[in-house]
Order: C-alpha cells, then sequence, then structure tokens
C-alpha cells in the first residue's frame, strides 16, 4: 500500500480498533488509490474525510412478541457520504448487524453509488433483529418501531433507504406505511416499494440480473459466454434467484443453491421449473433450501460453523456468484474453484470474497467482479425507482431493464477503462475503486471539505 494511504489506514485502525469488516473495505479501497494520489496529491484530504462517516444515527428499538413479552433490539442509520447525492443504500435486519458491518456496507455504497452515474451518496442501516421465524405481526410490530426513530432522519431529498438482507417487499411495505403516517406525506423516500404505491418494475430482479449482465460483458473480454456454462450460485434469497433466473436466460446452467443452512448441489441444474419453486419457497412459504434436495433428490450439505458456506465452492463450476453475504469464499475455496477450472467470479453480495480470495482469483487469471461494480443493479434501479417517483410516472418492465442493462454496460466498461489508464489492465477491483472515487472527491474538493 502506498505509504500515504498506509498513514489513513493505520489511523482508521487507531481509531476503530474492533470493526475489523470495515477495515477489511477500507483497506481494499486504500490499496487501489496510490496511482491517484500520485497524480492528484491534493486528494489525500478527501481521503482522510471519506473514511469518517458523515453521521451516525444509533437508537433503542422496543417491540412486542406475540406473547406480549417486550423485546428490545439496535437500529442503525449510517450517513456516509452525500457529496453527490442523497444518501442511498440498503437496511439489514440480521443478528450479526453491528457498526462495523454497516460501516463497511456504507463505504462500499458510496463508490457503487457513484459508479451508477446517479445523483446518489453512499448510507446504510438496519438493526440486529432476526425476521427468521417471526411471524408477519411481530415483524410488522418490530418494523413500525424502527420507523418511529428513523423517519427523521430520513426524506426523499436527504437519505433514502432500500432492502438488504432480512428485507424484502413485506418489510419495506411495513417500514413506507409507517413513514407515511409519521411525516403526514407520500414520497419516495424508501425504495424497493410496492407496484401499487410506486415501485418500480424489474428493482427486484435488478440486482441479480445487474450480476449477470456484469459478468457476461467480462466473459464477452475473452470471447466467452453463459451459454453452456455451469454456474454455482450462494444464496438463494432475492439476489440469489434472480441470478439464477438470468443465468438461465443466457443459456448458462446454475448447480448450487444455499441458505445459512447448507447447500444443494444439482447437477442436472436449476431449471425454470425447480426456480419457480425455491422462489415460492423461499418467498412465501418461508422454507429452507433442505427442502430443495429432498423435493427434488439431490445432494444437500450441512454448513459447517465457520465458514459457512463450506463445501460449496467445491462444486464443478465454470462460473461462480456469490450472493449472500460477506466473507463466504476464503483463499482455500478460491483455491478449490481455481482448481476445478473455474473462469469468472462475479460478486453478486458485498465482500463475499476475501483479500486471500481476491489474491488468488487475480494471481491464476481468473476475471473477477467486485461487488461495487457487479452488483450496482439493484442501487441503480432504485435510482430509476426514485426517478418515476419524482415525475410520477411507471416506465415498463422493458424500458427500466434496458436502462439496468445499458448503466451494467457502462460501468463494466467505466471499471475496464480506469484501470487500464492507471496500467492495472483487467483488475476490476482498481477500476471501480479509482473511478468511483474520483467523481466523488472532485464533489468533495469543490464542496470545501465540509
Ligand atoms: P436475502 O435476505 O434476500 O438473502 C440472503 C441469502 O443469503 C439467504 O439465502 C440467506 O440464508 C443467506 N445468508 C445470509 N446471511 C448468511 C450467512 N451469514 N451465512 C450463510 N448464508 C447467509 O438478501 P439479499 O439477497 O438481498 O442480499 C444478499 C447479498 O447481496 C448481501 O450481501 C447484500 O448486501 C447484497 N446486495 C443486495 C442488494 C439487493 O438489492 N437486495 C443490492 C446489492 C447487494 P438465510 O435465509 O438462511 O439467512
Amino acid at each position: 500500500m502506498h505509504s500515504k494511504m498506509k498513514e489513513v489506514y493505520d489511523s482508521v485502525i487507531e481509531r476503530d480498533p474492533d470493526q475489523p469488516e470495515f477495515h477489511q473495505a477500507v483497506e481494499e479501497v486504500l490499496d487501489s488509490l496510490g496511482p491517484v494520489i500520485d497524480a492528484h496529491p491534493d486528494y489525500l484530504q478527501v481521503v482522510k474525510s471519506i473514511v469518517e462517516p458523515e453521521r451516525i444515527i444509533q437508537f433503542r428499538v422496543p417491540w412486542y412478541d406475540d406473547e406480549g413479552n417486550l423485546q428490545v433490539n439496535r437500529g442503525f442509520r449510517i450517513q456516509m457520504n452525500g457529496a453527490i447525492g442523497p444518501y442511498k443504500g440498503g437496511l439489514r435486519f440480521h443478528p450479526s448487524v453491528n457498526q462495523s458491518i454497516l460501516k463497511f456496507l456504507a463505504f462500499e455504497q458510496v463508490f457503487k453509488n457513484s459508479l451508477t452515474g446517479l445523483p446518489m451518496g453512499g448510507g446504510k442501516g438496519g438493526s440486529d433483529f432476526n425476521p427468521k421465524g417471526r411471524s408477519d405481526n411481530e415483524v410488522r410490530r418490530f418494523c413500525q418501531s424502527f420507523m418511529m426513530e428513523l423517519w427523521r432522519h430520513i426524506g426523499a431529498n436527504l437519505d433514502v433507504p432500500a432492502g438488504d438482507i432480512g428485507v424484502g417487499g413485506r418489510e419495506i411495505g411495513f417500514l413506507f406505511g409507517m413513514y407515511r403516517k409519521l411525516a403526514n406525506e407520500f414520497t419516495g423516500v424508501l425504495t424497493g416499494k410496492g407496484l401499487s404505491y410506486g415501485g418500480s418494475l424489474i428493482r427486484p430482479e435488478a440486482t441479480g440480473y445487474g450480476t449477470v449482465y456484469f459478468a457476461r460483458e467480462m466473459l464477452a473480454t475473452r470471447d466467452m459466454s453463459f451459454e453452456g456454462a455451469k454456474v454455482a450460485i450462494s444464496g438463494s434469497g432475492n439476489v440469489a434467484q434472480f441470478a439464477a433466473e438470468k443465468v438461465l436466460d443466457l443459456g448458462g446452467k446454475p448447480v448450487t443453491l444455499s441458505d445459512s443452512s447448507g447447500f444443494i448441489h444439482d447437477s442436472n441444474g436449476i431449471d425454470r421449473e425447480k426456480l419457480a419453486w425455491v422462489m415460492d419457497l423461499k418467498n412465501v412459504r418461508r422454507g429452507r433450501i433442505v427442502e430443495y434436495a429432498e423435493h427434488f433428490g439431490c445432494d444437500y450439505t450441512e454448513s459447517k460453523p465457520e465458514p459457512n458456506l463450506n463445501g460449496l465452492w467445491g462444486a464443478d463450476a465454470d462460473i461462480a456468484l456469490p450472493c449472500a453475504t460477506q466473507n463466504e469464499i476464503n483463499g482455500e475455496e478460491a483455491k478449490m474453484l481455481v482448481d476445478n477450472g473455474c473462469i469468472a467470479v462475479a460478486e453478486g453480495a458485498n465482500m463475499p470474497c476475501t483479500p486471500e480470495a481476491v489474491e488468488c482469483f487475480h494471481e491464476n487469471g481468473l476475471l473477477f467482479a467486485p461487488g461495487k461494480a457487479s452488483n450496482a443493479g439493484g442501487v441503480a434501479t432504485s435510482g430509476l425507482e426514485m426517478s418515476q417517483n419524482s415525475l410520477r410516472l411507471n416506465w415498463s418492465r422493458e424500458e427500466v431493464d434496458r436502462r439496468l442493462e445499458e448503466i451494467m454496460v457502462n460501468i463494466h466498461r467505466n471499471a475496464a477503462d480506469t484501470a487500464a489508464k492507471y496500467g492495472m489492465e483487467g483488475n476490476y477491483v482498481a477500476g471501480a475503486n479509482i473511478a468511483g472515487f474520483l467523481k466523488v472527491a472532485e464533489a468533495m474538493e469543490a464542496q470545501g471539505h465540509i
């Protein structure tokens, strides 16, 4: 790492020594910025500032469970950087949520949002609430209590949250309803809304579709495609489901899916009919992926405690799309993919590959797409939802998908061209970090480092 960047990195660790996920995300970006600082020494001021959130809001979320017991969770919103537009980024409800995880996600979001070309700053929020096993009534009471505090900190021109792990259409609906009641206005304050109250077509599909569009562009640089490719996918939530759908559209064969309990390996391929069954299992019946193996008769492996997807990446696959959670492919698992002849990895999740895994992919000449570039389709389409809300118009499915695809092609080109310009051809990590940084840096400098 460049010596000036190392000084900033050390200060981040010294300030918050107990935030390993945040350190990891910062290290990856600062590692790429050396050549930028050599070319623009004044941007060192920006770097010092960009690693510190503009604002962190933390609050108590009390709610009653179905037995009438009081439960108390912790809520957060990290408003990381608003230099190029209103803060924008998802809400995560998962027991692991803490400041380190949300700061890493909010930091990544700043660069990702900048890469989309849309005017959106970066933010992230959530709670250590676990929706799994909770009734609809419990989830509703929790969401309403969460919004009782959050509503005063967000707004259509200030901060526009969306979904993430544990926050899907049901939760966004409850959150939006409560915001509307408290603020006494109907605005596009959340994205991922239902179609009947201001949502956009293709928003649910966008992150998974976008990841596959990005991977398609990467593969094309080597005259390769998804046609006939075996594709290992992790997760079975929003991103994984629609990544699998787009892989099928492009002639590929998804062979794995997972949840936090284990993974299935279906060497016959997860076809459209099986995928529809998974969508019903996960989105309607809220069941476990083991039921797929029981229903369709394929291999199922229970997860080991750490890393919890251990084994999935040993599947024979040409392309890997990690779409579950952070740090789900470590160095050893990356080596298994390489040994099995995998040619490309595109992150659907945020930071699913550890630094050792990324190094292994680069050393072995794999195509590797970092999440801040490849999964930016979700937030980009949220941006399109905001535009439609402002215009009070709804675009067709084809129109939104066309714009999404165009944005992903542009992000790919921008990351590739920027990497080449700074002497790191084919390194999408460096290209995405530098391209995302430059736009925000210019805006921060112009605004006087406030
Ligand atoms: P969902 O909650 O819909 O699905 C998450 C999936 O990952 C589930 O299958 C879940 O299993 C699994 N999972 C979650 N945590 C773990 C864990 N600790 N270990 C093993 N498996 C786990 O979330 P999304 O699909 O929306 O998000 C997935 C990833 O994509 C996240 O990293 C998110 O930040 C990122 N992302 C999402 C975007 C979006 O638009 N939704 C946009 C950009 C990035 P289980 O149900 O058992 O917990």
